[in-house]
């Protein structure tokens, strides 16, 4: 796949959310790209109401990068009252490998750090691993949390859904070095594919967090909008024929699975979190 690469000086740098979630922990997230190189097939950003280009495969083939992000994020925290947690990756990877090259997220990183400024990071990336010193450093001062995004350990379905992002033994790998440093790290397990990452192949991904040091499992349903939701039953169509039956039934009433169904697999995902001593919220120390 060829891609793309734009650079942009976009005039604003954070955005605010009508209201904190639990994901994100925060009202603000920060995007140093825009599109994905990792090419996540179920990515919610692909719904035609995030799509920040027009065709839906330039979202992994072109990526927009935001040279001026440092300039902009350090003007901007600069008039901030107080510290709020920013949320970096919530729109794009901020380690999708474009970012070897261009270090914006490690400059936004330098900045969150000399300012003391609290910072929750997701990604799919072992790269972070080249700004622990900042993490550290983040994470002594004020607060910092790294939310690995993994859905699967099975490298068949990853090759069928997340195609381009590091393998999960590299997420894992990770995971454990930023453990073993204190700093606070978790997943975010998500989206469940109905039906092909749930049951005991979560618990088990759960597990193997777990024991590398994670500290929080968020998990979080696959939701299926407009356009997206075509192109994943045609992917559904492609290599699973016969769960498109299904697939129709538990979608049957708009783009969250049926809630029974979400019910059974958040109550197994429950009992089991609380069985091994894994909380379902990413718990915040200190600010
Ligand atoms: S890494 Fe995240 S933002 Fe990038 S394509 Fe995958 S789900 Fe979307």
């Amino acid at each position: 796949m060829t891609i793309k690469y734009e650079l942009i000086q976009p005039t604003t740098i954070l955005n605010k959310l009508e209201h904190e979630n639990e994901i994100f922990i925060s009202r603000y997230s920060l995007n140093p790209y825009l599109g994905c190189e990792h090419g996540c097939q179920y990515c919610y950003v692909q719904a035609d109401r995030y799509l920040p280009f027009k065709k839906e495969k330039d979202f992994f083939r072109v990526i927009k990068v935001k040279t001026n992000a440092p300039y902009l994020l350090k003007e901007t925290l600069s008039k901030f009252k107080g510290k709020e947690i920013i949320c970096l990756g919530t729109f794009a990877d901020p380690y999708q490998p474009i970012e070897k090259k261009y270090n914006i997220t490690r400059r936004l990183l330098e900045i969150f750090a000399d300012l003391g400024f609290p910072v929750h990071i997701l990604t799919k990336s072992d790269l972070i691993l080249r700004d622990m010193d900042l993490l550290e450093e983040i994470s002594r001062k004020t607060f910092c949390a790294v939310s690995f995004s993994l859905t699967t350990i099975d490298p068949k379905i990853a090759m069928m859904f997340e195609p381009h992002a590091p393998p999960f033994q590299k997420r894992l790998m990770a995971m454990k070095k930023i453990a073993r440093k204190k700093i606070t790290t978790g997943i975010i397990l998500m989206p469940i594919i109905p039906y092909i990452t749930d049951g005991d192949k979560c618990l088990n991904l759960i597990q193997k967090a777990k024991d590398v040091g994670a500290k929080y499992v968020v998990p979080g349903e696959l939701i299926l909008k407009d356009n997206q939701k075509i192109r994943f039953l045609s992917l559904i169509k492609r290599y699973y024929p016969h769960l498109v039956q299904r697939y129709q039934a538990l979608y049957r009433k708009g783009i969250s699975p049926y809630p029974t169904y979400n019910w059974r697999i958040s109550k197994q995902i429950s009992a089991f979190c609380e069985k091994i001593g894994v909380l379902q919220h990413i718990p915040i120390e200190k600010l």
